[in-house]
């Protein structure tokens, strides 16, 4: 078995929120995430591995709140050829959750990376991997993935529309609460319904921002959008207004992306990360 990286869970109020790994992307080209940039002025800052990629983790969250538990993106699911991916459900295990357990289930946006364990088997044969739980998904992403010669069309094919067929899919059309201080966010850009989460308790706040950002010298620049965002003016537009109001309201900042656990908060001096 692959050993799975581990952080402590953050608590905000009665929310209790516990990183839960599903491994990382190795081979990420540099090019791929900084199209808008000069290399000037992105290679100092940008360390890569050998093959010269950049590493990209891929870090779910599992929300305790009362007696509920709330799964944000199911990872890459398992790929028998790809052993550095698909380790949440040992990463759930290690934190005493199984699958049954799960009642709820955020799908930030419908690609690969974060929707890839929605369902077990495939085609006709396909069932929720979380047979208890509903799944929630922006409406935007619904209708714009199953538009024929969308990007996304087989994703949505393949891992959503058998927990539409099951009845078991949410479409979430702006802000929604779905337990007491988890709300579902819109932060469209990267896809049309992309939606990050915001938690809060009291005067405490963290939001979940999915694939706003991949690095964090985005945080620095959120001009630069990465080859991936669908609507790269929208999604500019969407991370200049979340890194501005994070900042001000010293929010903490979870990420998908951003290096394991992927927690930090947005100061003037850009990203400071936040020990799990
Ligand atoms: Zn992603």
């Amino acid at each position: 078995m692959a050993i799975v990286h581990r952080a402590s869970p953050l608590r905000i109020g009665p929310l209790t929120i516990q990183p839960v790994s599903d491994g990382a992307i190795l081979q990420m080209p540099p090019a791929s995430i900084f199209k808008d940039a000069a290399s000037e002025e992105w290679q100092p800052h940008v360390p890569l591995n050998a093959h010269g990629n950049i590493e990209l983790a891929l870090t779910c969250l599992l929300v305790r709140v009362g007696d509920r538990r709330i799964l944000v993106d199911t990872g890459f699911g398992p790929r028998p050829d790809r052993p550095e991916v698909g380790l949440l459900a040992q990463s759930l295990a290690e934190v005493g959750v199984s699958a049954e357990d799960v009642d709820t289930v955020v799908l930030s946006h419908p690609h690969g990376d974060h929707v890839g364990g929605t369902v077990l088997g495939a085609g006709e044969a396909a069932t929720p991997a979380y047979p208890k739980a509903r799944y929630w998904l922006g409406k935007a992403d619904w209708e714009h993935g199953r538009q024929p010669g969308a990007p996304v069309v087989e994703v949505v094919q393949e891992k959503i529309a058998p927990l539409h067929a099951a009845q078991r899919l949410d479409l979430a059309d702006g802000e929604q609460e779905i337990a007491p201080g988890v709300r579902l966010l819109p932060l469209p850009g990267h896809t049309p319904g992309h939606m990050g989460v915001a938690f809060t308790a009291g005067q405490e706040t963290a939001v979940y921002v999915g694939d706003l950002v991949h690095h964090a010298l985005q945080i620095d620049h959120p001009e630069w959008s990465p080859v991936f965002d669908s609507l790269p003016q929208l999604s500019r537009e969407t991370r200049q207004a979340l890194v501005e109001r994070a900042r001000r309201e010293g929010a903490l900042v979870l990420s998908y992306h951003l290096p394991f656990p992927g927690i930090g908060r947005i100061t003037n001096a850009g990203w400071e990360a936040v020990a799990g």
